[in-house]
């Protein structure tokens, strides 16, 4: 037993992560995750930006990536090159990813419709934004999947400009894959910038970057920082918070290693990662526990694991599945997985950002290759919000012909609504009309 103040080697603790009934867990408040520091460090680098266009940019790129950028924008042969430097295995693979991104969100589009009643003529016409900035994320790690889960949307919509933006490595280019997979989507536009820095450049403009009206894609806190910063000015897609699955469980079938590796998959992503089993069975709640401590030193990247978990993990044990469901629409997870005897009672779930049923349906399969889209709500906003579609990069406006015939039947009442708001020309411009 460790001395007081003495630190367990939490991999040797059979607690890393807590079983707990599902009447004693409460739910954590909501966050509105505010930092000052980020919130004027990233501030003061869109000033920097905005002041002082490309060559604020490269010197920022210096500051803080130490890397000194020749060329922002990256040159078609270095496109072209990374391309081609693809293996035929992997080419294969990104192929085949980018076309199941592809069938399955030409389903998600929205569709122009109208109506017509009394010779008029309502309806919705759908348009695709002029032009959009994707932010590929490059610091850590380099993310070639969030390429096509953005750029395949915004091409079915029909986006006529695409900019690509992503941080540079040592050798000034961003990550090889990340351009190959830009080079498969036939995008040209392509910036050797990041964070914060490229968000100003995209919503506001250098000499040598045209402003764009929607800026999405993952990236960090000061990324995400950046990107409310400057809505309002532009659109954004969200504010993505750390990644976290639930898994719900009542399925005996189902191994405790399956479950135990898709919490650890989930906590890889980093410490904040959050990863939670809900099950019916206490045995499997010990044996994913077990095992959860056993496999971690096998993993790679076993220090933002173990984290994670021993942070944010939770194994809840409830009497009945409706319990279990109940807590699943409070918490509104971004990914849900469904083990459960019952596949029928997934039409209880109300709330989550993407449902992954059975035990061959791995969040990982959907993170690069089913088809949907792997940019969900976070932090509970799966209450309002849906993952990432087609319809992102589609605006809609409202399209109004009236008929003579059914505007001399309206006016007089319009007329009169508008003088109770005591907006008296719009009256006028009604009553004129009659006249
Ligand atoms: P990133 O590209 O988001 O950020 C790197 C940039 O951050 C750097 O280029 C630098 O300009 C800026 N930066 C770093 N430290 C700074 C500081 N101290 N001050 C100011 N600016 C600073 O890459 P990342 O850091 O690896 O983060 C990527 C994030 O995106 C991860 O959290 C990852 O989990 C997430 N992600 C999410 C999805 C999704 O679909 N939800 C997909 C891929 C990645």
């Amino acid at each position: 037993k460790p001395k007081t103040g003495q630190v367990t080697d939490p991999v040797k603790s059979a607690t890393m992560i807590e079983i707990t009934d599902i009447q004693n867990y409460s739910v954590p408040e909501r966050r509105q995750v505010f930092d000052s520091t980020v919130s004027e460090t990233v501030s003061k680098i869109i000033r920097r930006v905005t002041e002082g266009g490309d060559r604020a940019l490269k010197e920022i790129t210096v500051e803080i990536d130490g890397i000194s950028v020749e060329q922002l924008r990256v040159p078609q042969s270095a496109l072209d090159k990374a391309f081609e430097a693809l293996d035929y295995r992997t080419r294969t693979v990104f192929e085949q990813a980018a076309d199941n991104i592809r069938t399955y969100h030409r389903r998600t589009a929205l569709i122009s419709w109208n109506f017509e009643h009394k010779g008029t003529r309502l309806g919705m016409k759908v348009t695709p934004i002029d032009r959009v900035g994707i932010y590929v994320p490059g610091g850590q790690a380099a993310y070639p999947s969030t390429v096509f889960m953005n750029i395949i949307p915004a091409q079915l919509a029909g986006v006529p400009e695409i900019a690509v933006f992503s941080p540079p490595g040592q050798n000034g280019l961003p990550n090889e894959y990340v351009m190959a997979c830009c080079r498969m989507l036939n995008i040209s536009e392509v910036y050797a910038a990041g964070g914060a820095q490229s968000v100003a450049a995209m919503a506001y403009g250098t000499e040598k970057i045209r402003p764009v009206y929607k800026i999405c894609g993952p990236g960090n806190k000061y990324v995400a920082e950046a990107k409310k910063q400057v809505f309002g000015l532009v659109g954004i897609d969200s504010v993505a918070g750390p990644s976290e699955v639930t898994i719900l469980h009542d399925d005996p079938d189902v191994r405790a290693d399956i479950i135990a590796f898709d919490m650890m998959a989930q906590a890889e992503h980093d410490e904040d990662a959050k990863s939670v089993l809900i099950t019916v069975n206490r045995e499997t709640a010990e044996q994913v526990q077990q095992m959860l401590t056993a496999r971690l030193p096998e993993m790679k990247r076993r220090k933002i694991i173990e984290a994670s978990l021993m942070r944010h993990g939770k194994i809840i044990v409830c009497d009945r599945i409706e319990d279990g469901i109940e807590l699943v629409n409070r918490t509104a997870p971004e990914h849900l997985e469904v083990l459960l005897k019952d596949e029928h009672k997934i039409d209880l779930i109300r709330n989550a950002g993407a449902i992954f049923i059975g035990k061959w349906s791995g969040v990982a399969i959907g993170d690069y290759y089913a088809g949907p889209n792997h940019t969900l709500p976070t932090e509970r906003a799966a209450m309002y919000a849906s993952p990432l579609s087609v319809a992102d990069f589609q605006k809609k406006s409202s399209v109004i012909r009236y008929s003579e015939h059914l505007f001399k039947e309206h006016a007089e009442s319009a007329a009169y609504f508008a003088d109770k708001e005591k907006l008296f020309a719009h009256a006028q411009s009604l009553r004129q009309r009659l006249d």
